[in-house]
This record gives C-alpha cells, sequence and structure tokens, in this order.
C-alpha cells in the first residue's frame, strides 16, 4: 500500500486519459501473444509476468510491444540498489523473472470476465477476484510467483494478498503509473507475494514492517519510504535464526545458501520441506492455495495444509 500523490507523467505505453474501453468485436489472438505459460529454461523458481486487460479494456498490446523489456529494466535497478544499501556484505539482489527459450520475458496474456464498471461497483474481496481468475487459468505452479500487470484502470493501489500473487496496474487510483514508482511497487508488493512480513518480525503490523516510518515496508508509504530494513533487524539479512529472512527467499538472486521456499513455509508441514532451511518457522494460518475457493488439480496429492 502507498499513498503517492502523483501527476501522470508517464513515458511509454501511456494512454490518453483513462483507459479507453471498446465495444468492438475483441479478437485478442495476435502474433507474439501466449495465453500459457511457455516452456522454461529453468527448473528454479521464478516470478511470471501476467499481462492482462478487463473484460472490455482497449487492447495496447502491452505485453508483445516490446515495453515490458523497459519496465524489468527499471525494477531491475531499484531492487538491485535497494537489496545492496540494506545488504551486510554489500551485493544486491534481483528477481528471478521467467525467460523463455528464445531470450524473451514469458509474459502471459489474460482478459478478466469482469468489466471496469463492475469492478468498481464490487464492494468486498474484489481484488481476489484478481488472484482466483489467474490460478484457475493455469497459473499455479508452486514454484511461481505470478505478477499480475493490468492494463486498466483499478480502483486503489497497487496491493499483494501474499504469496502467491502481486499486482500492479497501470492506473491506480486515478494516476498513471509511473516509471519511476515501479522499482518500488514491484519490490514491496513482490516482498508480500515472497509471504513478507512475517508474524515473527519484531516491529511487523498487519503483514508490514512497522505502521508509518520511512522504511520501504511500512504499512502506509508516502512515495518517500525507500529504505528496506536498514538496521538489519527486522526482515532482510537479519540474524533471527527462526524468522524467513526476504534475502534467502527462493525467487531472489544470487540464491542465498540458507534458502526459503513461500509455498513450502505457507502451505507444507515441515517434514515435507525441501529446500527449505527447517530451523525456520511455518506459517501455516496464510496459505492461499488451501482456500476453499481456489482450486488446482495438485492440490490433494501435495499435502498442503488444509483450509
Ligand atoms: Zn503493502
Amino acid at each position: 500500500m502507498i499513498n503517492v500523490n502523483a501527476n501522470a507523467g508517464c513515458v511509454f505505453n501511456c494512454a490518453e486519459d483513462e483507459i479507453e474501453t471498446t465495444s468492438e468485436p475483441i479478437n485478442d489472438e495476435i502474433e507474439g501473444r501466449y495465453f500459457e505459460d511457455q516452456p522454461d529454461v529453468t527448473d528454479d523458481y521464478q516470478i511470471h509476468v501476467i499481462y492482462s486487460l478487463y473484460a472490455n479494456s482497449k487492447d495496447n498490446k502491452g505485453d508483445v510491444n516490446g515495453d515490458w523489456e523497459e519496465w524489468i529494466e527499471i525494477a531491475d535497478k531499484y531492487i538491485l540498489n535497494a537489496t545492496k544499501k540494506s545488504s551486510r556484505s554489500n551485493v544486491g539482489q534481483k528477481f528471478k523473472w521467467d525467460f523463455r527459450k528464445d531470450g524473451k520475458l514469458d509474459v502471459s496474456f489474460l482478459r478478466f470476465p469482469i468489466t471496469e464498471k463492475e469492478m468498481n461497483k464490487c464492494e468486498y474481496s474484489c481484488g481476489n477476484l484478481f488472484g482466483r481468475t489467474i490460478i484457475k487459468a493455469g497459473f499455479n505452479n508452486p514454484k511461481k510467483i505470478y505478477l499480475n500487470f493490468g492494463d486498466f484502470k483499478y480502483k486503489d493501489w497497487p496491493y499483494s494478498g501474499g504469496y502467491p500473487i502481486f499486482n500492479i496496474f497501470t492506473t491506480n487510483t486515478s494516476a498513471r503509473l509511473r516509471p519511476k514508482d515501479f522499482g518500488y511497487f514491484a519490490l514491496h508488493e513482490g516482498i508480500h507475494a515472497m509471504g513478507g512480513i512475517f508474524k515473527c518480525s519484531p516491529n511487523h503490523f498487519e503483514g508490514h514492517n512497522t505502521r508509518k516510518t520511512s522504511d520501504l515496508m511500512s504499512r502506509e508509504g508516502d512515495g518517500r519510504n525507500h529504505s528496506l530494513d536498514p538496521n538489519n533487524d527486522d526482515y532482510y539479512d537479519h540474524k533471527m535464526e527462526r524468522c524467513p529472512d526476504i534475502k534467502d527467499s527462493v525467487f531472489l538472486t544470487p540464491t542465498s545458501s540458507n534458502p526459503y521456499s513461500p509455498f513450502e513455509v505457507l502451505c507444507l508441514p515441515k517434514e515435507k520441506w525441501e529446500v527449505t532451511n527447517k530451523k525456520l518457522e511455518g506459517d501455516p494460518e496464510r496459505c492461499f492455495y488451501s482456500r476453499n475457493d481456489v482450486n488446482v488439480d495438485w492440490k490433494d496429492s501435495i499435502g498442503i495444509f488444509k483450509d
């Protein structure tokens, strides 16, 4: 969550005013577009991007026109810089994005079965509709987290309900997404998608770190909260043996020698952990895949915590 009074100053992929909608017949099948996760080049944990539209959003083709290379560059730079500053060993980290065999970022396309108008009228658990639709569309690999990049106007700020999904929109409330804010959004919401902030963090506050400070993970942001656990005593590069450290997330590279997988920590009993350091405390109440309204074909066979 962040409260930035942004003046629209976008650099690329900008719509004129609000996101335009269309009443023309929709044909989403265009060249270079993928509706499914493409074959992986690695078996490693990855962050998969989904370019999404509302049922009647105009298609700006942001998934195929090269915009994504620019967004990724912005995010990589910001995340590398923020993590390096907070690292005890002066080593920055990056997100492990999902790439295709041809070396391009693997972006999938998804249209939600709801219009902007309908979403604006929705009152309860609305954002959850994004997550459930994404999971149902087949994006539910336990070794992936998903960035829902909505190329439309969302009534609120970027957000994440935690592992395995985070959401960023090209228009948030009424402000166009600015490249200069994208890195912050990606890192803050991405950390939520990696399970942070864990309750064992000393300054844990409603899934965040502190209520309102200059910390990047504070509950209320003002656009100036860019320091990532500067004293290394809450969630990044700390020394608390039993509390998952974001630096050790399997979704960050270079990968820690002492990693944790959010899926294991949140969804599996400790005897089933394969990559996660067993000294850590699990947090079984926050497994998204346990929910009754979330159905995936591997749910019973893998033995996750039940609701
Ligand atoms: Zn947040």
